[in-house]
C-alpha cells in the first residue's frame, strides 16, 4: 500500500496514522520529496484502504502490490514530467535525444560537437568526464576541469549536460554544471551513491547493470525516489549474454516491460547495447518503435580518434541521418499509437 500525504498533514496526524498502520501489521517507512509525502506500507495483510482514505492528513491511498512502490505504474495517475528551468523538459509525451562523445577529450571537441547539435535543435549533451575503464590504463576522463568548459559551451548555447558521476565525494563538486547526472551500468547497484543522488534536486539518468534484472532495476530506482527525488530516468543499455558476437545483448523487451511497470521515462543506449557503430541506428530505431522516450547515442566529429568507445560512435553525418529517421519513427509511432 502507498500513501500520499496532504502538504499540511501535522505529525500528531502522521504519528496516529503510522501507529495506526503498525498495528495493521505493516513496516511504514515516510518518504519526503520535493513534490510530496508519501508512506511506503510494506506487509501482506489485506486493508480496507478506504479506512486510511478518510483520516486527516491522507490525500490518497492505493493498492500497490510491487516491491517498488514509489516507482511503480500502479499509482501514479498522470505520468511525470521532469521540467528544466529553460522550460523544456524530458517526459512520456516527446521523444528526447541525448548525443555526444563517449569521453569529453579537449574544448575544441566539446565546440563542434555542440554546434552540431545545435544545428540539429537537439537538446542534451552527453559526455564522460569521469569515465569508467576496464583497463587503468586506459584515458579515464578530464575530470571537473573538462567538465566546466564542457558546462560553459554547452550553456552558452541552450544545451543541457548528462554526464556520469562515479563516486559520491563527486556529486557536489559537479553539481553546478550538470543538469542530469548519469548513473552507468557499473554504478547501477552502488547503493550508497543513489542514496546520495536521491538527495540531490538534478534528474538522475540511472543505467542498467550489465547483469542486473528489471527488477532490480526498478530497485535501484526506488533507492533514488525514496531519498527524495523523483527525477530519474531509466535506461537500457545492454546487458551481458552468452552470445559474443558483439559488445552486449540490447535488451529491446526492456522497454515496453519498464513502461509498462513503471511511470518513470524510458531511454535506450544502443551504443553500448550493441557496441558496433553500423547497427547503432537500427537498434536506436528499433528502440524508438518499442516505445522508448529518450535515446542517446554516441558521436565524435572522428570516430577513429575517439579516446573511447570509437568502435560504436557515429560520425555527425551518420549521426545527422540518424536523427531525421529518430524524428520520423517517433511521428510513425505517435501515429500508430503504440
Ligand atoms: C557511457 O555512457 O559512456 C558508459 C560508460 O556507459 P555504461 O555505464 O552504460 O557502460
Ligand atoms: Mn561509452
Amino acid at each position: 500500500m502507498l500513501i500520499q500525504l496532504e502538504k499540511n498533514c501535522n505529525n500528531t496526524q502522521l504519528e496516529a496514522i503510522t501507529l495506526e498502520l503498525r498495528d495493521n501489521g505493516y513496516k511504514v517507512s515516510l518518504v519526503e520529496t520535493l513534490n510530496g509525502r508519501y508512506l511506503v506500507c510494506n506487509g501482506s495483510r489485506e486493508t480496507d484502504i478506504r479506512h486510511f482514505g478518510n483520516k486527516a492528513g491522507v490525500k490518497d491511498v492505493h493498492v500497490v502490490e510491487d516491491d517498488n512502490k514509489l516507482v511503480s505504474r500502479k499509482w501514479k495517475v498522470k505520468d511525470p514530467e521532469i521540467h528544466f528551468k529553460d522550460g523544456s523538459s524530458v517526459s512520456r509525451n516527446d521523444l528526447t535525444i541525448v548525443m555526444g562523445p563517449c569521453s569529453v577529450e579537449n574544448e575544441e571537441q566539446v565546440i563542434n560537437t555542440v554546434e552540431f547539435l545545435k544545428e540539429n535543435n537537439i537538446g542534451f549533451m552527453r559526455g564522460g568526464i569521469f569515465k569508467p575503464r576496464s583497463s587503468p590504463y586506459s584515458f579515464r576522463g578530464l575530470g571537473i576541469e573538462g567538465l566546466k568548459y564542457f558546462s560553459a559551451h554547452c550553456r552558452a548555447n541552450g544545451i543541457k549536460v548528462v554526464t556520469e558521476v562515479m563516486q559520491v565525494s563527486q556529486i557536489e563538486p559537479m553539481y553546478d554544471y550538470v543538469d542530469i547526472y548519469q548513473v552507468g551500468a557499473r554504478n547501477s547497484q552502488n547503493y550508497n551513491l543513489l542514496d546520495e543522488l536521491g538527495k540531490t534536486d538534478k534528474p538522475v539518468l540511472l543505467k542498467r547493470g550489465m547483469s542486473v534484472t528489471l527488477h532490480e532495476l526498478l530497485a535501484s530506482a526506488e533507492y533514488i525516489f525514496s531519498n527524495g527525488n523523483e527525477n530519474i530516468i531509466l535506461c537500457e543499455r545492454g546487458i551481458r549474454t552468452f552470445e559474443k558476437s558483439y559488445r552486449n545483448t540490447m535488451d529491446l523487451n526492456a522497454i515496453p516491460y519498464l513502461r509498462d511497470k513503471s511511470h518513470l521515462p524510458v531511454f535506450s543506449d544502443p551504443s553500448h547495447g550493441v557496441g558496433i557503430r553500423n547497427y547503432v541506428g537500427s537498434l536506436a530505431l528499433a528502440s524508438v518503435m518499442a516505445g522508448a522516450d529518450g535515446v542517446m547515442v554516441e558521436i565524435h566529429k572522428c570516430p577513429q580518434r575517439a579516446f573511447s568507445d570509437g568502435d560504436q560512435t557515429l560520425d555527425f553525418y551518420q549521426a545527422g541521418r540518424l536523427i531525421e529517421r529518430l524524428r520520423e519513427t517517433y511521428r510513425l509511432r505517435k501515429s500508430m499509437a503504440l
